[in-house]
């Protein structure tokens, strides 16, 4: 069975593009309706952290409350979020580290939506999250890979950003980064040198090199690149980085894809198209090197990554952000910030409405967790969202424009 629906829909041709606010704003409130009923914040709904449980809900209502257009219901949104965050805080240990599964994830969203509130309490849970910075900086935290996203630095040091700028405070002091960033690239060069891989700086996550967003070297270098300063504070580091995104660049197929993982990179055929693992994810680590690096190579890589996701984008998996079609739409969200070609945002546009097309909701396969964050309606109301305000989109956590 093919993954994705063909494209119905002709490519943009000329002219202005409209996007209906009313109709959009009908589909979050009726998402918000169903997530409310079927995923209500309860204990038996903390597991999977923000990637499937209640607290990638509670990030869902932050962005909604974040979105000037909705400024009305802003404190309603508010409130929502402090209700779902709450289940996931009260079990919190500060054992699981993990941004996307576990306690750090947690930490920080409850941080945000508690300064929004104007609850002083934020300071205590984000004091949590800062207490996790030790277990981080242990080179060899974790046996199956301590550098990705779901579990490892990249994610910790994505919400140290993210909180950075929410807060408008910085969460650590440019040192604190900066030797956080240190063991993430003396760890890929350790492993690179072990096995032996054409690229400078290598990872693994349960020993399998993973390319992509998820569990890959894309967001850690994304990451790096985004720590203000760091490749100036540390050249020999920025050589390695720029030459492992240049690497990285060029295994980039005709057609638009990465391998899902450097076991497969003579493989002839890259399936998955999928912010997890392929193009969508790897757009933001290209976009990021662009805006850092100015190098045209980037930019070109995302303009075709950008073009496969048009074809093979609208996933039969569902809605979400990690496998589905949402995820794949912030791909023309990006592009269409990064280059203001109006070709992207109608693109994006397109993706939006597939999502409630009959042929999607009578088709589409339901996901394991159909109203989480990464892999259901969750990730899809904030892609809704970001759609009336396509200046200021962001796939949650990966924003390369700040
Ligand atoms: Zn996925």
């Amino acid at each position: 069975m093919v993954r994705h629906f063909e494209n119905p829909y002709e490519d943009y041709k000329a002219g202005e593009v409209n996007i209906e606010s009313s109709s959009i704003c009908r589909q979050i409130d009726q998402h918000v309706k169903t997530i409310l009923t079927r995923l209500p914040p309860l204990h038996r709904h903390v597991d999977g952290g923000l990637y499937v449980g209640v607290g990638g809900v509670a990030y869902m209502f932050y962005h909604l409350a974040k979105n000037p257009l909705l400024s009305a219901n802003k404190k309603h949104y508010v409130e929502k979020g402090i209700e779902y965050i709450k289940p996931a805080l009260e079990t919190t240990t500060g054992d699981k580290t993990s941004f996307l599964l576990g306690d750090a994830g947690t930490y920080a969203v409850a941080t945000v939506l508690l300064k929004e509130k104007g609850d002083a309490e934020y300071k205590n849970t984000l004091s949590k999250y800062q207490a996790l910075y030790r277990t981080f900086l242990n080179p060899s935290m974790l046996k199956c890979g301590s550098d990705e996203f779901f579990v490892g630095r990249a994610g910790y040091l994505a919400a140290a950003l993210w909180l950075t700028r929410e807060l408008q405070a910085p969460v650590f002091t440019k040192e604190e980064l900066f030797a956080l960033c240190d063991v993430i690239v003396e760890s890929g060069r350790m492993y690179s040198d072990q096995h032996s891989s054409p690229s400078p700086l290598m990872y693994h996550y349960y020993n399998t090199e993973y390319l992509g967003a998820a569990h890959g070297i894309a967001a850690i270098l994304q990451m790096l690149l985004s720590v203000p300063g760091y490749l100036e504070s540390n050249r020999v580091a920025a050589v390695d980085i720029k030459n492992t995104v240049t690497y990285l660049a060029k295994l980039q197929t005709p057609e638009g894809n990465w391998p899902c993982c450097m076991e497969e990179i003579s493989h002839a055929d890259h399936k998955l198209v999928h912010w997890c693992h392929g193009a969508p994810g790897m757009v933001y680590l290209m976009a990021k090197a662009f805006l850092v690096m100015k190098d045209r190579l980037y930019l070109d890589a995302c303009i075709k990554a950008a073009d496969l996701v048009w074809e093979k984008g609208l996933l039969r998996k569902g809605p979400g952000i990690c496998h589905g079609v949402a995820g794949n739409g912030y791909v023309f969200l990006l592009l269409y910030r990064l280059t203001g070609d109006v070709k992207y945002l109608y693109r994006a546009k397109v993706f939006g409405e597939f999502m409630s097309s009959e042929l999607f909701l009578k088709e589409a396969r339901v996901p394991d967790n159909p109203q989480t964050l990464y892999e259901g309606t969750a990730g899809a109301v904030c892609y809704l969202s970001d759609l009336l305000v396509p200046e200021k989109a962001e796939f949650p956590f990966q924003d390369v424009f700040s």
